[in-house]
């Protein structure tokens, strides 16, 4: 004689829906199989719950059942339901949280930001920095168990953390693979855990990470450090470590790619007539031919003095760029010879206004 569908869910006669639905939540929760992989029980209880719940939670079921009791028509007892369906419609198809299948899960992927500079672009750089994440507890060496204590094999699964479950459907049943219940995909037991980490094998830590940087790299390239990111719980193997590389600018340095230009100011004398310039490059004071004749914007090569080329050998090159500097505030003297100067080329010019012609028109401009 099957129970009372009240009493197995244990609310009154007059219960509302929403009291049936916190019902059927909190017991259907506790009594699912998957929680309860020791009691032979578990599932038959968890059937009932599920059929006291459909019955009651439909309304011309439920008054067929008040006045009739078990023996009332289409009560049919599990028939046109399925327990499991009930309860993934509370639950969703995770409802312990297990979140994977099977097998020790890995620990997860870390992303950090390290500067460099353009020197270590073209040199390449060993770049060590620290990392807080969480780390293989060094007491348990990430196994969980408090040292000296015994891990044994998961019965259940044999080891395997995963067991095979039938599972209910429309379809009939299926099998599937599903996380041990016992050890929660471990495949072993801990008898007493691990005082430092309370066993979960790891612990946040902070670490110095070291990573080799590459010649050539360009801004906001990754590299990725193996094993560097978070420990998995319990002896997983480790996420990957993401590092994003900013590189710092340098004042008045544009770069493109392996290449880099600077700018280097010329008085209107030496674009003119040519010169030796001075530039700072990489390598150190740098020489450059200025020609005679140099026209603004124009850009000189120093092949090979730039950044190293990425996994080529090689390296770009230094480009200057001439910003020829006009001057201002002549002395008379300077006005004179100027003035010279545009006269043999018969270039005609504003006339010399004087030191109180300056200020009348700097007044008036
Ligand atoms: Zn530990
Ligand atoms: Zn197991």
């Amino acid at each position: 004689m099957p129970r009372d569908y009240y009493e197995v869910l244990g609310v009154d006669k007059d219960a509302s829906d929403e009291d049936l639905k916190k019902a059927y939540r909190r017991m259907a929760r506790e009594h699912h199989p998957d929680a309860n992989p020791d009691d032979p029980e578990a599932e038959s209880k968890f059937k009932e719950l599920g059929e006291a719940y459909a019955v009651l939670s439909d309304a011309n079921r439920r008054s067929n059942y008040d006045r009739f009791g078990h023996s009332g028509p289409s009560m049919g007892g599990a028939a046109g339901f399925d327990p499991f369906d009930i309860f993934a419609s509370f639950f969703g198809g995770d409802p312990f949280g297990f979140g994977r299948r099977g097998g020790p899960q890995r620990g997860r992927d870390l992303a950090i930001a390290v500067e460099i500079s353009l020197t270590d672009v073209l040199n390449g750089v060993e770049k060590s920095f620290p990392v807080r994440s969480l780390r293989k507890c060094q007491t348990c060496d990430g196994s969980g168990a408090e040292p000296g204590t015994e891990v044994t094999t998961c019965l259940r699964c044999a080891g395997a953390g995963q067991v095979q479950v039938v599972q209910r459907s429309f379809f009939g049943n299926v099998m599937t693979a599903s996380v041990c219940p016992d050890c929660r995909g471990y495949g072993d037991k801990i008898t007493s855990p691990c005082s430092k980490c309370r066993g979960e094998g790891r612990l946040e830590r902070e670490e110095e990470v070291t990573v080799e940087v590459p010649a050539g790299v360009e801004e906001g390239m990754q590299l990725k450090v193996e094993g560097q990111g978070e420990a998995a719980p319990r002896g997983g193997s480790p996420g990957d470590l993401y590092v994003q590389l900013r590189v710092k600018p340098m004042r008045g340095v544009e770069r493109q790619g392996p290449d880099v230009m600077v700018v280097a100011e010329v008085p209107v004398s030496q674009a003119i007539l040519g010169s030796t310039l001075k530039v700072d490059s990489f390598d150190g004071a740098a020489e450059v031919e200025l020609q005679p004749g140099t026209q603004p914007g124009e850009v000189i090569k120093i092949k090979g003095a730039g950044l190293a080329k990425l996994g080529r050998p090689g390296r770009g090159d230094l480009l200057v760029k001439v910003d020829v500097k006009i001057p201002t505030g002549l002395s008379q003297e300077e006005d004179e010879v100027m003035r010279q100067f545009a006269s043999l080329r018969g270039e005609d010019v504003a006339e010399y206004q004087g030191f109180m012609g300056k200020i009348r028109s700097a007044f008036k401009g």
